[in-house]
Parts: structure tokens; sequence; C-alpha cells
């Protein structure tokens, strides 16, 4: 069988049914190329090969027995490190979490298991999901297989590397602020935010409850919506959870790649898209446009105005919601226990020694000042303040969709930095994120899909943002422009990456 790893998750499937290939052998190809590359690109923090090969071989077996079995069965997945998994080590990129290793699964794994998809590990990520490029993990960089000298994106930079560096045809990651789909657009791969509370998030280490959400990573459209549907659905774990049936995103790809979207309303957003956008970012998003309406659709220019204060409005809720989730890690429960080296030892002191050496500075500072806008005589000024801009950006995301059926704008402003070139700025760092943020803040679905090499070589992301509940429509524009941009590449834009150097 040709290279088993370049395969997508579909063609995997189809070939695992089809029996040219086990799922033994399709896990095993994948733990070779993670073991020949992952040194260079480090987009694991914890490899489980055993737990895979045993889940492999379970369902080998049972395609032998022939039982009905999930069309993904067999095919292996990674999982970024902030969704909990029994008995393997789960740390959210932070050494606060070193050494804890969870006794549930999340509801996405217990999904994943169910299916019988073998979790190849843990992938690396900004400490507790905060970050735009992987560098505040507390394990170290991952780096891009694009160039290794520059960010894979944040927070989930190694389930996008992973994908990306063919370790992985599937991954799960979590987006809060846009850490599915920033990562995708600086990879060239594929990454989806769904409707808030369409994917549980039981077992999701909680960053900002009110904005979290995990989705698929992949190289393809389909792909992801093979496996949003498998994670996505009520679960009564979670009461956040919507009771609605996931959205046939399945069927939607499968007609998006047909390639006609006529009568299909698309708006451009006028706020995301001028200064400090790369030229190169433009040039890819205008082209992609053009498919758009060659496809039979309608642009119409839709204007957001609240979304300028979206970052300012996240920054805030964020650090609001995530000093409190986060005061659980106290040494006393989970993973790191420090001891003062002199004085008394006290609870206090354990406690304030355990987090003062546990947490890294990304998280200390968004704790100072998510506990400084809760603070008494504060909270109205700024989080108060924070959740009204919030419900203005939620409104114009509803006058926006009583006008069109999907919105689009570039994924990113930029193409990937390099590795310590905004590490001194957080403000920089925050920047990143303003095309994807407002999506988090209004509860609504975002797709990006590649949109080709700016003019630094490196991969662009084409934004699909659709209303809450209408996941579909991501699938459906999302698998057009795919389809219609690789007949222009003659293949995948990842065909294009640089070969990785192989360790031996
Ligand atoms: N980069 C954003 C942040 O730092 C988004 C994070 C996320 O989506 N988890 O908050």
């Amino acid at each position: 069988m040709t290279d088993l790893v370049r395969l997508s998750a579909a063609q995997l499937a189809q070939a695992l049914t089809g029996g040219q290939v086990s799922s033994v052998e399709a896990t095993q190809a994948h733990l070779d190329r993670i073991a020949a590359v992952d040194p260079a690109v480090h987009a694991f923090l914890h490899v489980s090969a055993d737990a895979a090969l045993d889940t492999a071989r379970a369902v080998d077996r049972a395609r032998g027995a022939g039982d009905d079995l999930h069309p993904l069965a067999g095919v292996p997945i990674a999982v970024k490190d902030v969704v909990v998994t029994r008995g393997q080590p789960t740390t959210a990129g932070s050494r606060i979490l070193e050494g804890w290793v969870p006794p549930y699964d999340a509801t996405i794994v217990t999904k994943i298991k169910a299916a019988g998809l073998p979790v190849l590990g843990k992938t690396n990520m900004d400490e507790f999901a905060m970050g735009s490029s992987t560098e505040h993990s507390g394990y170290g960089n991952t780096h891009n297989p694009w160039d290794l000298d520059r960010i894979p994106g944040g927070s989930g930079g190694g389930s996008a590397a992973a994908v990306a560096a063919f370790e992985a045809p599937l991954a799960i990651g979590t987006d809060t602020g846009g850490s599915i789909r920033q990562p995708a657009s600086v990879t060239g791969t594929v990454g989806v935010k769904p409707t808030y509370g369409s994917v549980s998030r039981y077992g999701l280490i909680a960053l900002a409850s009110s904005l979290d959400q995990a989705g698929p990573v992949t190289r393809t459209v389909l792909d992801a919506a093979w496996l949003h549907q498998l994670i996505g659905g009520h679960d009564p774990l979670d009461s956040t959870s919507l009771t609605d049936p996931v959205p046939d995103c399945v069927a939607a790809a499968g007609a998006g790649a047909a390639g006609d979207l006529t009568g299909l309303r698309v708006g451009v957003i006028t706020e995301l898209g001028g200064e400090g956008y790369q030229p190169g970012v433009l040039a890819r998003f205008r082209e992609t446009l053009d498919l758009l309406t060659g496809a039979g659709a309608e642009l119409v220019e839709v204007s957001c105005p609240h979304l300028d204060y979206a970052l300012g409005a996240y920054y805030l809720i964020l650090p609001a919601e995530a000093s409190s989730n986060l005061a659980k890690f106290d040494g006393m429960r989970f993973g790191l226990r420090v001891t003062p080296e002199s004085g008394s030892v006290t609870t206090e002191r354990v406690m304030a020694a355990t987090r003062g050496q546990g947490f890294g500075d990304e998280v200390k500072r968004r704790i100072i000042l998510g506990t400084y806008a809760l603070s008494a005589g504060y909270y109205d000024a700024y989080y108060g303040s924070a959740q009204k801009v919030r419900t203005l950006i939620q409104r114009d995301f509803a006058a926006a969709f009583e006008r069109v059926d999907v919105l689009v704008s570039p994924t990113v402003p930029t193409t990937a930095f390099r590795l310590g070139e905004k590490l001194d700025d957080p403000l920089a760092m925050y920047l990143n994120d303003v095309a994807t943020i407002p999506a988090n803040l209004a509860g609504i679905p975002g797709i990006s899909v590649p949109a080709g090499l700016s003019d630094d070589g490196l991969p662009v992301g084409f934004q699909v943002l659709a209303p809450v509940r209408a996941d579909d429509r991501l699938y459906r524009v999302g698998a057009a422009v795919e389809a219609a941009l690789e007949s222009r590449w003659g293949g995948p834009l990842l065909a294009q990456a640089p070969e990785l150097e192989v360790a031996r």
C-alpha cells in the first residue's frame, strides 16, 4: 500500500472497510511517522503506542467478525492535551498538572473510543490554551512543519502540526478564541469551531466556560465533517449542551464539493480585512471570493461595527472566567505540590508556592487581570461593560445573518510568524486572533480552510462563519472552496509543503 500516512481519514476508512489495510498497519504507520518526524516537530506531549495498537487490534478483530462498525473505526486520531483521557497523562500544557493521570474520559474521548479510533497520543498546546503560538507550553515549542523556525499557531499548535506533518489524519482541538482555526490557517489544515454547546465540554479542562468549544482538526473538509458528527450531540453531563441533533455535515460537504453555490448569499465582513492584514493574505482572500462568485454565490459587503471592540471585550471576559476556573489548581487536588523551602508550612504558603512555580507567565498575567476585573468596584466597569459589548457583537451577527447565509474573512491577518517574534509583546500576540474571537463571543460556528500560500510561501486560511446551529453551511462552502482551489493547485495544498527530515 502507498504511503498510509498521506491518506485522508476518509480514504483510510475506505481502505480499512475494503480490507486493503488493517487498523494495526495504519496505526503503526502513524506511530512510525511520529517516531521519525516528531523529534523535529514536537507536536506530541505523550504518545500512547500500546493503547492505540490495542484499539487497532480490537477493531481489526471486530471487522473480521463482521461487526457493524463506525465509518471511522480504525482510523487513528490525536487529542489535544486539554481533553482528559483516563489512564493517560493530561497536562493542558502546564507544569502544574505534570504527572496527573485523569480517572475518567471526556465525553468526546468516550465517543472516539466507542467508535474504535485508536488514540495516538496527546498534543502540545499553550498552557491552559492561552496563546496563539504554543510557545506558552510548559513543555517546549511545537514547530510549524512548513518552516521549523516558525510557530504552528496556538493554542492548539500540536494538533495542527501533527495533522500537517502527517503524524495523524485527524485531531481534536479546542477553540476559545481561535485555537482551532488560527493553527489550521498557519499550517495549511482544516479546523472547525462548532456552535457553542453543540459538542460536549465534559472533560475539557476549562479555560473560559462561556467561550470554550472542542472541534475537528483535519486535512480535508470531508474528514472534519465526519469527525464533527462523531463528537457532536447532546450530553447530559454538560449543562450547556444543546439538545439539537448534529446537522448532516457529511452530506453538506458532499454537496459543496460538487461546486454549485447558486443562490448562496455570502457576506464579506468589512471590519475584518483592512489595516494590519498581510498583502498576500488579502490577495488569497480576494481570489477565493472570486471562486465563490464563479460557483454561483452572491457576494454582499456586510458591516459588523462592534467587531472593532471584540478583542477588548474578549481579553476581559476570558481572563475573568479563567481566573475563576484555574482557582482549583492549588497544589491540593491535582498534579504538582510545592512545599516552601523555608519558613512555616501552611496551606496558604503551599498553595502560593505551587501556583508560583507551576503556572507560566501568560497564565499568571491573565489570572491577575481577571481577578482585578472581577473585584468589587471594578466588576461593572470592566466585566459588565465587556458583557454588554458581547451582546452588541451578537446583535451585529444576527443582523448580518438576516441578509446573508454565511460570513467570510481571512482567518488570521498574517501567516505563521517566527518563534520568539511576539513572545515579549502580549498585545501583538493577542492581535493574531482579531478575526477568530468574534465567533466565540457570539457562540456561532466557524471553519478555516486553506486558501493558498502568501508571498512568503506560507499557508493562508479562509474563514467561513455561519449562524448558530447551521454548522452544515460551513461544510458546504468549505468543501466548495477546497474543491475549486485543489483543482487549481493540482492537489491538496499540503502536497506543496517541504519534506521533513526524518530522524533515524
Ligand atoms: N489565542 C487566544 C488566547 O490566547 C485563543 C485561545 C483559545 O482559543 N484557546 O486566548
